[in-house]
């Protein structure tokens, strides 16, 4: 059975995460501020953790740098209040793995929860397909990607850029392609946060991110996978 950590406040939230959680028959540890989460999320052995950003005690972002610091490479799927664009992008560059806006859907939440707990079960077995992309080799199948057989840790979204630009390789994608693809619609995320993105995973990929030779931009209109 999946141990997921929840570290959410707000009563009724956590109520309603418990609650459906345990129903999917997982074993859930909750804590109601971040010091609390912090130290259970270092010392505990979880496979998931939900975590609030607004949180008494600590951030949720000092929460995920402690976490990151201490070693603990558990998952993390931060819970970010609508138009908090900035705290995604922080919450990923401190470690986070992805981030599910609230309010958000239980099936949404069930479907990501179910995403990151198999991600990081497969990690265990030995990759089957690997797609070379730069410096990484990457198993789409399974979420995984490496550098010279070390493990190399990319969010959700970095690998569903990688994938639709690879499905598209020498061929020009347009920026707002990538929004509605990897972003969606019911989210309204800016051209800027595709650059940022593309800015984080040509430092994963690129021998040299600052000449760019596998993910090249395509004069102010998108990007182009060159394979
Ligand atoms: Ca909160």
């Amino acid at each position: 059975m999946a141990r997921i950590l929840v570290v959410e406040d707000e009563p009724a939230m956590q109520l309603g995460l418990k609650d459906n959680l345990e129903m999917e028959g997982y074993e859930i540890t909750l804590a109601g501020d971040g010091e609390t989460g912090a130290q259970l999320a270092i010392t505990g052995t979880f496979d998931l953790i939900l975590l609030d950003v607004m949180l008494p005690r600590l951030s949720g972002f000092d929460v995920c740098k402690k976490v990151r610091e201490s070693g603990q490479s558990t998952p993390i799927l931060l819970l970010t209040a609508r138009g908090e664009e900035i705290d995604k992008v922080l919450g990923l560059e401190l470690g986070a793995d992805d981030y599910i806006t609230k309010p958000f859907g239980v099936r949404e939440l069930l479907a990501r929860v179910k995403a990151h707990l198999r991600r990081h079960s497969w990690h265990d077995s030995k990759p089957q397909a690997l797609t070379s992309i730069g410096r990484l080799q990457i198993d789409f199948a399974a979420f995984a990607a490496f550098e010279n057989q070390q493990e190399i840790k990319l969010s959700h979204k970095e690998f569903e850029i990688l994938a639709f630009l690879h499905q598209h390789k020498n061929q020009v994608v347009r920026r707002y392609e990538l929004l509605e693809k990897v972003w969606g619609y019911e989210e309204q995320p800016t051209t800027r946060t595709v650059d940022n993105f593309i800015v984080r995973l040509r430092q994963k990929i690129e021998t040299n991110p600052n000449q760019p030779k596998v993910i090249l931009t395509a004069h102010g209109s998108g990007y182009k996978m060159v394979i």
